[in-house]
């Protein structure tokens, strides 16, 4: 593959080096939480037929241990390289700190196109990967925490849970192991659609600050707001799910074979279901087929969301971009140079760090469910109806009258972990922003990813002064 001179890590680096010039902390620990501590770079042969075996290329890298278990993703992809690894990795110390999820950043990869094998050749891929890990420390409820990125899901999840409880069947914490699984392995209700979820709580929060609106020469609120996204992937499609849920109009959609676009909107659910029956998102109802799908990235809407791969938004396409805001569901969708020109342009960009910190949260909550052995709501629920419902009929009886059947059973309903889990996102993700749009206020800021970065590296700085550097 021809070699760039981009490095997404060195634009992670210059942005803490940015940021902590907004802060008061050492050079020297600024040096320090800025390195990847733990770099594993593995190679293994796997057999694809009988007599042939191919050799993969795969990466963990451990970047911050200041909190442990460290945390992040797996990705799938041809564009895995060590590079890419270790900026994603420190972009999960700085994601994790930002929603004060006490986890250091990794992150990992296995440099493969997913759509080239089958299930049973991705499960023994997979398997040995994991297996990889084991042998050198580097994964465990303690230890590192893998989770779901671009091309892994619930499945691969599955598989590296069990290829550990295979290798640790006397750990009675291992199913923390890693998370995003699937209900039926410990899993939790919400993660699947965990980080678009919190895409969305992020883009509503974002449009409802009235002046940051006005300034946009937009209205505050969802409703109306035209949107376009890149990836129907798992962050692409349940983002734009959930904003058209709350009155958001997606306009265009782009997946790597082409786009649709429709001004009109497109229906979500129903272009999902087309590209299930179709293979394509292309040919979709009265929606225009875009067959470059980087050019609907250009087009006019309200909000773009990248939510597919780092580095699309670039030097070359950023002066075309017409978006008023642009809202990273994805990591670093936006290089440093392209960034620059957009804030110029006076376009606001909700961060990465922040916008799609989601799935890390409900994998915080899906971790503890997994050491505590007990699922959310399970010992309260029962408890809580019982009591509203007690508080209910006192009230109707005080008042003589019946409240309406719906609203007595919303009343009566206890929480369950479905409920928790996502008010627990949501107030997360409401005080996250609160916090990054107050800093960003209260220094006259340009942009909000730098008050990201300042909150984070304040929080990484005082852990590590606090605990104290050994010896
Ligand atoms: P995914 O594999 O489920 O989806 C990615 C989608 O993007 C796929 O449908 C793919 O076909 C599409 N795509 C690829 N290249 C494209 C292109 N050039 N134009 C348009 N579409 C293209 O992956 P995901 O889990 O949704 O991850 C997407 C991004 O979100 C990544 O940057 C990932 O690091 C980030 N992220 C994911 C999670 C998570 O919980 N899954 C959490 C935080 C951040």
């Amino acid at each position: 593959m021809a070699q760039t001179s981009y490095s997404f890590f060195k634009e992670v680096c210059d942005f803490v080096d940015y940021a902590s010039k907004y802060t008061d902390q050492p050079k020297g620990l600024i040096d320090q939480i800025k390195q990847c501590n733990s770099i594993y770079r593995m190679n293994f042969p796997v057999r694809i037929k009988a007599g042939k075996f191919e050799v993969f290329e795969a990466y963990r890298v451990q970047h911050s241990h200041h909190k442990t278990p460290v945390k992040g993703g797996i990705r799938y992809s041809l564009s895995v390289n060590e590079d890419e690894v270790k900026a994603l990795a420190a972009l999960m110390t700085f994601k994790c700190a930002l929603v004060n999820v006490p986890f250091g950043g990794a992150k990992g990869g296995i440099k493969i196109d997913p759509k080239k094998y089958d299930i049973g050749l991705l499960e023994r891929i997979t398997r040995r990967y994991t297996s990889e890990l084991i042998r050198k420390n580097f994964i465990g409820p303690a230890i590192d925490v893998p989770a779901p990125d671009y091309g892994t899901g619930a499945r691969e999840m599955a598989w590296i849970a069990d290829t550990y409880m295979a290798f640790n069947p006397q750990e009675v914490n291992g199913l923390g192991c890693v998370t995003g699984k699937p209900l039926s392995q410990s899993g939790i209700r919400g993660r699947t659609e965990a980080t678009g979820r919190g895409v969305y709580f992020g883009i509503r929060e974002a449009v409802n600050i009235f002046e940051d609106m006005v300034k946009l020469d937009l209205n505050p609120g969802l409703p109306g707001k035209r949107i376009i996204v890149q990836g129907l992937g798992n962050v692409g499609y349940y983002s734009a799910k959930f904003l058209q849920e709350d009155g958001a109009i997606i306009i265009g959609i782009a997946e790597y074979d082409g786009g649709v676009y429709d001004p009109k909107g497109i229906d979500v659910e129903e272009l999902q279901k087309h590209r299930q029956e179709t293979g394509s998102i292309l040919n979709f109802k009265d929606a225009k087929n875009i067959s470059d799908p980087a050019e609907l990235l250009e087009y006019e809407c309200d909000i773009l969301i990248p939510a597919a791969l780092e580095n699309q938004i670039t030097i070359q396409n950023a002066k075309n971009i017409k978006a008023k805001i642009i809202a990273e569901a994805a990591n670093g969708p936006t290089s440093a140079k392209a960034e620059k020109v957009l804030l110029d342009k006076g376009v606001f960009i909700i961060p990465d760090l922040y916008l799609n910190s989601g799935g890390v949260v409900v994998s915080y909550f899906e971790w503890l469910k997994n050491i505590s052995h007990v699922s959310f709501g399970k010992i309260t629920k029962r408890y809580n109806e019982l009591n509203n419902q007690r508080l209910v009929e006192a009230m109707e009886s005080t008042s003589d009258t019946n409240l309406e059947r719906k609203l007595r059973a919303q009343l009566i309903k206890g929480a369950g972990e479905y409920e928790l889990v996502n008010s627990g996102l949501e107030d997360i993700m409401i005080k996250a922003y609160e916090e990054i749009n107050s800093v960003m206020k209260s220094k006259e800021l340009k942009d909000l990813r730098t008050s990201a970065f300042i909150n984070s590296i304040n929080k990484i700085c005082v852990s590590y002064l606090e605990m104290g550097i050994f010896p």
